[in-house]
């Protein structure tokens, strides 16, 4: 699977840096964020070394479709789906994303507010 050996997520998802991983599947690995925006607060990422929604092709249909619904199931296992839960994926600087390696926050266990900041 493509990874990039410089990159921070492709470290954490072969564990060669350490994370607090809560999924470490095949195609899809979690962890908690290292600074967190709410009681819970995850990353989920594919293996596969994607930078940015930006992106994405066709052929990478798959691996992002596993992404989310892995998210979905991992909110559901924490048990943020009754309240309701925030996911986010930052795209590019306007939006702050600051690791290049495609990556869906899972935020819970507080309000929300919209539109954000
Ligand atoms: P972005 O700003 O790109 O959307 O999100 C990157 C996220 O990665 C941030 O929420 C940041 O706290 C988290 N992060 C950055 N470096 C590390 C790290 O070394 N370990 C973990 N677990 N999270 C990190
Ligand atoms: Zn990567």
């Amino acid at each position: 699977m493509a990874s990039n050996a410089m990159c921070l997520f492709c470290r954490i998802a072969s564990g060669e840096i350490p994370a607090k991983k809560i999924v470490d599947d095949p195609d899809v690995v979690a962890f908690q964020d290292v600074n967190p925006q709410a009681p819970s607060h995850v990353l989920v990422i594919p293996r596969k070394h994607i930078p940015s929604l930006d992106d994405l092709t066709d052929a990478d249909a798959a691996t992002i479709g596993h992404t989310l619904v892995r998210a979905a199931q991992l909110a559901r296992e924490l048990n943020l789906h009754d309240d309701g839960y925030r996911v986010v994926i930052n795209n590019g600087p306007a939006a702050g994303q600051s690791v290049f390696h495609i990556h869906v926050h899972v935020l819970g266990g507080r309000q929300f507010r919209w539109p954000p900041g």
